[in-house]
Formats: structure tokens, C-alpha cells, sequence
């Protein structure tokens, strides 16, 4: 039987954490739902001496933080995210991630993950999905100080290509962690968002479509033969349309307030497109409801070897943007139902990316709640 451990050294001193992790391979002489009860301390000290004394010496003076038999939660993000930023009140800010950081803290998740900082996606894995001659014009209308429009809704600062990098690389390394088997999923704190973006544009606050770019990793680098991407945003994510209708080897499933922005999506461009418009008002049932009778069916008849979340949560009740009535228990539902998928088809890989999310408050509560559950904590 396979463990994963995180366990927390306090190396040099108190202050200073090292983060250790462990796999093992530890028989079948104990019980690992026991061990990974984190509201029951005693088996899990009982099981912190045992792997004192019968692994190495050196994890004397180690606490043991979290251990599963399923592996832990990759959580990506990087400091560049919170340099983008699009004029002063604009909804999509840096106080996101701050507020979803906030969350996780105070909801005792934080310590429970696998923190790795994202790296830039590079030119060529980007080129995957987004147009070549995008993606140089970009470099050129990056501004020295101020901010450039790319429409309407989206202006990139001069640190906005650096963000939009490494939101886009983000998913990459999350795909990586997981196909190397050192993290079963992961949830990448990323912006700007992505979803919106199509080959050759920017869009609705997005310059890089990422879960795009990740799926396509997926793959090109790793030979995933089949993907399902799962886009639970209130908006419709037009940009993962434009970029996978057609693909078989991509099922992309959504459910979106419908007429709303972008104000397309309710006939779909592809056959692997399973778009669901929500009339305004709807609320949790009804999105139960979406997801039972359409959603779930055809992922189990896709069998996907990899899902991918657009993760917006601005379908909550308390999201200024939209006009829906999610709360955190629909997100931990459907991550539930998406998870167990996962685990029937696709040996559990899920790659999560933050689209939107706007009220900092329920934000940070609905990526506790999801993370809750794609972490089993
Ligand atoms: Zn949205």
C-alpha cells in the first residue's frame, strides 16, 4: 500500500518550515483512513512515532501534517499574479488571490497542500493553442507605465504578459506534477482568468486561455489520448470553445447564465460541446439537476484519461456579476461528483484553474469548499 505523507520540519528553528514529502510503500500493517483522520490526533501521533522509528532518523522533530492513501493537492500560484492589475475597481483584482490565500489560512487548509510556485509557459507551448502572430503582437503593446486595452473589459499593466505567463504555465507544471504522480490533483490560484480567450484574441478579462493551454500539455507532452474540461463559470467559456470544438479528443461540458456575456454558447460549435444555458435566478437545485442528467452521463460515456476545471465561482448568490444562486456546498457538490469521475476513468488526475469569482468574501469560501474536496481533507 502506497502513502503520501507532508510533514512539516521545523529544521533550524520554529519560524523556519521545511516541507517534506514522502512516499512510501508501507505493507498493508495499518489502517490509512485511520492515519489520514485529521481531527483524530492520536492515530496520527501513533502513526508519527511508528514512522520515526522504522524510517530514518532524520525525521526526528518531524510533524506530521497530512497522509492519504490518494496523494495531496497541488496548490500553484506566483507573485507576478498579483501584479497584473486593470485600473483602479476593476472586479478582476489582486485582492482575489489575497482573499482566496486569506481563506485557506483561516479554513486550517493552507498547511495541507503542496505550495509550488508556477513557471512561465513558454512561447511554444502556448502556440499549442493561441495564434502565432497573437501572440508576438502582445509582446509589442506591452506599456512602459498606464495601461493598454486589449478590449473593452481587459487593459494589461506593464507586469500583465509576466502574470498572463505564469497563470498559462501554472497549468502546465500542475499537469506535470500529477502525470509524475507527485500530487494527485491540483488547483492553480492563477490570473488573469482564462476561459474567454480564443486562438487569435484576448476577451472578457483573459489573455491566455489557459486550462487550454494545460489540456493541450496534457496531450502533447504526457499522450493523454481524451480530456474532459468541466466549466462551472456563470459566463460561458467561449475561448475553450473556439479552441476545442471539433476535437474529439477533448468533451467539454459548462453550465452558464444564458443570455448573459459573452452572449453565445447556447448552440454549440462542436459535437464534443455539452453546453447547458442557465435561465437568470437559477439556483443550486437546478444546477444539480444540470449536472445529474447531463453532465455526468456523457463524462461516464467519455471516459476522459484527465479532467481540467474552468473554476469560476461567480455563479454564488453573493456575486455582484451574475444573477444565480450557487453557495459553497453546490461547489464542494459538483467537485464531489467531478472527483468521483476522476477516479472511475482517469486515476484520479484533475487539474483545477480559478476563471472567475468576484465577491472577495464568497470567493474565498468557495475555493475553501472546493479545495476541501478535491484534497479529501
Ligand atoms: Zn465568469
Amino acid at each position: 500500500m502506497r502513502i503520501f505523507i507532508l510533514v512539516k520540519e521545523f529544521a533550524q528553528s520554529k519560524m523556519q518550515k521545511a516541507y517534506l514529502f514522502l512516499s512510501a510503500d508501507f505493507g498493508d500493517w495499518f489502517d490509512p483512513k485511520t492515519c489520514a483522520n485529521r481531527s483524530s490526533p492520536r492515530p496520527v501521533n501513533w502513526f508519527a512515532l511508528a514512522l520515526r522509528r522504522t524510517l530514518s532518523p532524520s525525521l526526528r522533530g518531524t510533524q506530521i501534517l497530512y497522509s492519504a492513501e490518494e496523494g495531496i493537492t497541488a496548490y500553484l500560484t506566483h507573485p507576478s499574479c498579483s501584479m497584473h492589475e486593470m485600473g483602479r475597481g476593476h472586479p478582476e483584482c489582486p485582492a482575489r488571490l489575497a482573499a482566496i490565500q486569506d481563506r485557506l489560512i483561516a479554513a486550517q487548509l493552507w498547511d495541507f497542500l503542496l505550495h509550488v510556485d508556477a513557471q512561465p509557459a513558454t512561447w511554444e507551448q502556448l502556440a499549442r493553442v493561441h495564434d502565432a502572430d497573437y501572440l508576438d503582437r502582445l509582446a509589442t503593446l506591452v506599456p512602459a507605465q498606464g495601461y493598454v486595452h486589449l478590449d473593452p473589459d481587459t487593459a494589461i499593466n506593464p507586469y500583465s504578459l509576466n502574470a498572463a505567463y505564469h497563470a498559462a504555465g501554472a497549468g502546465v507544471l500542475a499537469v506535470d506534477l500529477v502525470m509524475q504522480g507527485r500530487a494527485n490533483n491540483a488547483f492553480c490560484a492563477v490570473r488573469p482568468p482564462g476561459h474567454h480567450a480564443e486562438h487569435d484574441r484576448a476577451m472578457g478579462f483573459c489573455i491566455f486561455n489557459n486550462i487550454a493551454v494545460a489540456a493541450r500539455h496534457a496531450m502533447e507532452a504526457h499522450g493523454i489520448e481524451r480530456v474532459a474540461i468541466v466549466d462551472f463559470d456563470v459566463h460561458h467559456g467561449n475561448g475553450t470553445e473556439d479552441i476545442f470544438c471539433h476535437d474529439e479528443r477533448v468533451l467539454m461540458v459548462s453550465i452558464f447564465q444564458h443570455p448573459f456575456f459573452p452572449y453565445c454558447g447556447d448552440v454549440p460549435r462542436g459535437p464534443n460541446m455539452l453546453n447547458v444555458p442557465m435561465p437568470r435566478a437559477s439556483t443550486g437545485v437546478q444546477f444539480r439537476e444540470a449536472v445529474t442528467e447531463k453532465w455526468l452521463p456523457a463524462l461516464d460515456a467519455f471516459a476522459p484519461q484527465f479532467i481540467f476545471i474552468s473554476a469560476g465561482f461567480d455563479a454564488h448568490l453573493e456575486d455582484d456579476m451574475s444573477s444565480m444562486g450557487l453557495v459553497e456546498a453546490d461547489y464542494a457538490w459538483v467537485t464531489r461528483q467531478v472527483r468521483q469521475v476522476a477516479k472511475k476513468h482517469a486515476q484520479g488526475r484533475i487539474v483545477s484553474m480559478l476563471e472567475g469569482g468576484y465577491d472577495l468574501s464568497a470567493l474565498g469560501r468557495s475555493v475553501a469548499a472546493h479545495i476541501k474536496e478535491l484534497s479529501g481533507l
